[in-house]
């Protein structure tokens, strides 16, 4: 039996089910450490993040965008002169990255198997194809959703597809992840919740002012809390 107003739960992967970020941080200290020789740590970061925001609309989101820029970044910051050996090693570091194991963050199996009894689960992520389908098969949360929409962009008209087609409209559903900009401020805008869970490690570029005022507006620290909060929501 369910009488809840929400039907279906749209939920992000990285740094929300797994761990994500951590991955970025760690090899970008070793790619600051590559380069040590030519400019300073913090200068480095700057003009790596510069470069993966100039590249976004080249490449798209996730970790082959992000090696790429790591040797744009270096042929910039050597003027050129960056030898092919430290190239190597980015490359090395690149797929590292893309095979490092997964790490499921605190009650998320267990939660996902409880709220997978009442709501339509969507996985919606962006990110590297391969790369995710890879991070869901090690997980084995696979079978707990209905759908899985790997995107290349998350805004209010992909919310608006998805939950149309594959829940019971945008109204009924609610969204859960870790980014303000591509879980949240755009889901709210599509008509759903958008629930926010906090994640201590957050790209720069997914960093925008919480929706505090906006009624369809939801953060809580921890996944577990999820169920309970979801009997909560009404229009
Ligand atoms: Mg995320």
């Amino acid at each position: 039996m369910s009488s809840r107003y929400i039907t279906t739960l749209g939920i992000d992967a990285d740094d929300t089910l797994w761990q994500n970020e951590q991955f970025f941080r760690f090899t970008e200290t070793q790619f600051q450490a590559l380069l040590a020789d030519y400019a300073e740590g913090d200068h480095i970061a700057e003009r790596l993040l510069e470069a993966e925001k100039r590249n976004l609309q080249h490449y798209g989101f996730g970790i082959k965008g992000f090696t790429l820029s790591m040797i744009e970044t270096a042929i910039e910051v050597t003027e050129g002169a960056v030898p092919a050996s430290v190239i190597e090693q980015i490359l090395n570091t690149g797929r590292d990255m893309l095979s490092h194991p997964v790490e499921t963050l605190p009650h998320v199996p267990e939660t996902l198997e409880r709220l997978a009894n009442d709501y339509v689960l969507v996985l919606i992520t962006k990110g590297d194809l391969f790369d995710q389908e890879r991070k869901l098969a090690q997980s084995g949360l696979g079978e707990l959703f209905k759908a899985v929409e790997i995107v290349s962009d998350k805004s209010a008209s992909t919310y608006r597809r998805i939950f149309r087609d594959i829940g019971s409209g945008p109204e009924r559903a609610a969204m859960v992840g870790n980014s303000l900009k591509s879980d949240i401020v755009p889901a709210i805008a599509a008509g759903s919740f958008g629930i926010y869970i906090p994640h201590e490690l957050t790209w720069a570029y997914e960093h925008v002012e919480p929706p505090r005022e906006t009624p369809r507006f939801r953060e809580i620290v921890d996944f577990a809390e999820l169920p309970t909060l979801l009997g909560t929501l009404e229009t």
